[in-house]
Order: C-alpha cells, then structure tokens, then sequence
C-alpha cells in the first residue's frame, strides 16, 4: 500500500493554495479527485457563470445601445457559441490543473472513501496517509417535492450542459445561484419565472437590497413569484414541465419549457464512509471543525464548503490558508474571517462584514450611509444608476460594521471597505482618503456626511 504524508480528497479551491508549500516543505502527496479536477468553482461555479453573465451583459448592452447614441439591431443569439466560450474557459482551467498535479503529486482518478481513519479507498486501490484532507464541496440540494424525478430537472451543472437556449427557464428558488442564473438566460432569450417561498429575493439580504433586485430584474422580464409554496411537478401535456403551487392558500401552475432546482446546497460527504474514520457531522451534515480546520479526528482536516464554515471559492482558499497557518503552528483562524461576497448579476450586488438586519438581531444601534448610484458621476457617465451603496458605522467608536454596494463597480469596490472593517479602522480614516475622480470609490468618503443614528 502506497504511504503519503498528506493524502487530498477532492480538488476543491483550496488545493492550489496548499499544495505548493506542502511540495516546498518535501512532503509526499497523493491527490484524489472523482469528477473533474478544479472542482465546483471552475466547472459547474464561479467560472461558468461568470462567462455566461458576461455573453448575457453584451446581449443587453447591445440591446441598450441606443440609449448611447449606437444604431443596433436586435441582437442574435448563437447559444452554441455562448456556450462553447464558457466550455473553452472551464475546460482550459480544469485540463491545466490537472496537468500539474499529475505531475507534482501521485493523482488517483477516482472516487475516494476512508477504509479506517489513515486509508483511503479508490476502487480496488487503497493508499494510508498521516494526514488526510476532506476537500469535497458540496452538491445542488434536491427538495422533496412530489413528482420531482417524473421530469428532467436541472440543477447548475446539467443546466451547463444544455445545448439549446431553453423557451421558457423555471426558477426553483430566488436566492443567489438562482438569480444569476435568472437574469443571464433572461438577456439570452428564455423567458424565466422564479418561485420563491419567502416574500422576498434573496431573502438573507437586507429588505432593501432583496427589493432592489427584484425591481432590477422584473424590468428586464423576469417574472417572480414570491411567498410560493412548491406543491409538486408534472411533465405537461405539451412536452414542457408543469409545476404547482400555492399563494395564498389557493393552488396555481406555472409551466416551463425546463426546471432549474436552485433551492440550496448540500454537503458532498454520502460517498465518504465517515464513519469509518470516525470523523463528526453536525445536524446538517457538515463536517464538524475547530477554528483551524481540524476535524473530530485530530489528523483529518475538512476545507472548504463541506465544512459549513463558508459556500464561496474564496472561504474555501482562506480554510487553506489557516490549514497551512495551523500546520506551522501559527495563529490563523476561520474566527477572525469578516465575510464577504457578490451576488453577479449586473449590476452586482457585494456584501462586506454585518446587515442591517444582523445588527438589529443583535440589538445593536448603529448609524447608517446611503448613496444612490444616481448620484455617483461615474455610474451617470456609463448610464448605469441602477442600485445604491449602503454603509454601516458603530454608534460608539466610529468603526466601519458592514457595506453592501448594488450597482457597477461594487464587486470590486468592496474590497476597500473590507480592509478598513480588517483593519478595525474608523469610518474618518476613509473620508481622509483621495481616490481617483471618475470612480464609484472617490463617492464613498463623501457618503458618511449623510451619516443617520438607527436605534437598535
Ligand atoms: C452556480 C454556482 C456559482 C457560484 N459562483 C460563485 C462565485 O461567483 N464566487 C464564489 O466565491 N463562489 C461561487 N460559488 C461557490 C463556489 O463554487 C464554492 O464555494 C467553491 O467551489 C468552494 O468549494 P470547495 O473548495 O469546498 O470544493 P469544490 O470546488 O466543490 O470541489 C470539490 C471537489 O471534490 C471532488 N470530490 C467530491 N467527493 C469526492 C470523493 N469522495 N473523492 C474524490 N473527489 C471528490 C468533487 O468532484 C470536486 O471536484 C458558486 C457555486 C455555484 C454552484
């Protein structure tokens, strides 16, 4: 049986962090990867979404041109060739990863579970590590909703391997995943409907931000229908899929040319036999993990997703960071993380450190800026003034609490409000700040003139 210092399950984001400096400190590594390499984030995630926003932002500008004074025509589109390009990315970074790790590590292609708690099993092939990393992901959630297998639903990956434009794309769920997706196939073509059962999109966004995007969306078409209750599913008698509800108590129908499921994810450890191992799950089925990684079974480590600590591609890094931090005993931990994350639709919306509606949980008052991106010069200058920048400031010692910024820019304008809130700076370190004029940062020292107290 072959012998490793540290054995990989499952290409998952943080690998490409971890692996170079376990090759540098001469540890042997085994790899284990049953899909393909690179995991949710370049196949089935960030990268192809993010590829298909972008043909789908084309599409509407080309659409809009004329706002800009550009005669155009209604523009065609070639489904074939959107998807191909979002192929041609996915496939290039997943081929190119694997390349290296076939020749930087010893790569089992295979599905991977624990024997006992230093072997693993691929297939027939068993390897022992003295320490083993779960790096699995997670998967689509699958609802229990009655008559759900009777038709062809999608989830995010099979929904990335269609290749036709669906006529009419029905939207299980309204939350992150499902938006991107909803606003995308919308400028594509497709009519698309999403069910949510909460009053509202997004509904783990503040009420204002959750209204904002659906007004953002029902002017493109997309048509929500909130506070729903899935019933069950039918294949229509036109060959499409007929999905029952209830609003209000009284039963309507919905049908579709395809269903995405979009309700949620799931952790990808069914497969792992951990039990065997002896490693904990908590009652959602997440690995359970101390603020370092570390799992119930001190030489097993979980990172990323799977263990429930973060659901994005750069949580997913930052668990590898403190894996290595933890490795050389240094102090890095999943505690100090301050979150952050963009939901892409265009405009975006980025999120950075606490909601209003997590400070009003807490009972906390605070004191909160707001700037409407129609009063930005630059998003008036790109004719994009849709959304608002929103900002959050202790009511005692001035620090910055959180942001949210929905309108062109905001994903990467986030990231300086989210060093200040690191950096437990004081909103008057921002407003002694000179940014750049025309940008949407030079507006946010300005915004905290309009500083208003909110009680808790
Ligand atoms: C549609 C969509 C869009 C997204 N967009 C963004 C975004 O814009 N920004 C962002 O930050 N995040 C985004 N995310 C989330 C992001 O993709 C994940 O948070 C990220 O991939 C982190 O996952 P991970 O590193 O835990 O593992 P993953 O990336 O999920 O990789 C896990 C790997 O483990 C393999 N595996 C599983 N079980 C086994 C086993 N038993 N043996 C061997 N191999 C196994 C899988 O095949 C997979 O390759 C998106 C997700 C989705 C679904």
């Amino acid at each position: 049986m072959n012998q490793y210092d540290v054995i990989l399950v499952g290409t998952g984001q943080a690998t490409g962090t971890i692996l170079p400096k376990l090759l540098a400190l001469g540890k042997r590594i085994a790899v284990v990867e049953g899909g393909r390499v690179g995991g949710t984030c370049v196949n089935w995630g960030c990268a192809p979404t993010k590829t298909l926003v972008a043909s789908s932002r084309v599409a509407r500008v080309i659409r809009d041109a004329e706002r800009f004074g550009i005669r155009s025509e209604e523009p065609r589109i070639d489904y074939g060739r959107v998807m191909e390009r979002v192929n041609e990315i996915r496939r290039g970074s997943s081929d190119g990863f694997r390349a290296w790790l076939e020749k930087a590590t010893d790569f089992y292609a295979g599905w991977g579970s624990f024997e006992d708690p230093r072997t693993v099993r691929i297939g027939d092939t068993r390897i022992r590590g003295e320490q083993i990393l779960i790096h699995t992901g997670t998967l689509s959630r699958k609802p229990d909703l009655p008559g759900l297998d009777s038709v062809p639903w999608l989830d995010n990956r099979s929904l990335l391997d269609l290749e036709e434009l669906p006529e009419h794309l029905v939207i299980l769920g309204g939350s992150y995943i499902g938006m991107e997706f909803a606003q995308a196939y919308r400028r594509l073509g497709s009519r698309v409907s999403v069910l949510e059962s909460s009053d509202r999109l997004v509904p783990r966004e503040d009420p204002d931000f959750s209204g904002a995007v659906r007004e953002l969306l029902e002017a493109e078409g997309v048509e929500c229908l909130l506070d729903t209750r899935a019933a069950f599913v039918r294949p229509s008698s036109r060959g499409g899929i007929e999905l029952e509800y209830r609003r209000d108590g009284a039963a309507e129908t919905v049908e579709g040319s395809h269903l995405l499921v979009a309700v949620g994810r799931a952790p990808n450890t069914d497969g792992l036999d951990l039990d065997k191992a002896g490693v904990r799950r908590d009652s959602r089925g997440y690995i359970e993990v101390d603020d370092q990684c570390r799992t119930s079974v001190p030489h097993i480590f979980a990172l990323g997703d799977v263990n429930g600590r973060g659901a994005f591609t750069h949580t997913s890094v930052h668990d590898g960071q403190v894996y290595l931090s933890a490795l050389e005993g240094g102090s890095r931990t999943l505690k100090d993380r301050v979150p952050i994350y963009s939901l892409y639709t265009d405009p975006p919306l980025a999120r950075v450190g606490a909601s209003e509606s997590d400070l009003k949980s807490r009972g906390k008052g605070y004191r909160r800026a707001v700037l409407r991106m129609s009063e930005v010069p630059r998003a008036r200058e790109k004719g994009e003034t849709r959304g608002f920048v929103k900002i959050l400031v202790d009511d005692e010692d001035d620090r910055l609490l959180g942001a949210g910024i929905l309108g062109v820019g905001g994903d990467e304008a986030i990231g300086m409000l989210a060093l200040a809130i690191r950096a437990k700076l004081p909103y008057t370190a921002l407003t002694d700040t000179i940014l750049p004029h025309p940008t949407l940062s030079e507006m946010i020292p300005w915004m905290f003139d309009n500083l208003e107290a909110v009680e808790p």
